[in-house]
């Protein structure tokens, strides 16, 4: 048997996870892309890309908008 798969390190006995975990990794993943329409406008970015519906260029500034350079110092 594996970890949680929330990334609690807590041993899920029975499957991906501990009860009610899965709703813990739905959170922070939601949190981390800044919010639920910008997970929504990231999926259907990517959808449109692997489609052939969306061009590269299009795609990465999306994703750069999303997940913004940090200023390494
Ligand atoms: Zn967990």
């Amino acid at each position: 048997m594996g970890d949680c798969r929330c990334g609690c390190g807590e041993p899920a006995n029975n499957g991906d996870f501990i009860a009610g975990h899965s709703q813990k990794l739905t959170s922070s993943l939601v949190k981390e892309v800044g919010g639920l329409f910008a997970l929504q406008e990231l999926i259907q970015s990517a959808k449109q890309y692997s489609y052939g519906e969306k061009r590269t260029k299009e795609f990465l500034d999306l994703i750069r908008r999303i997940f913004p350079v940090k200023n390494l110092k």
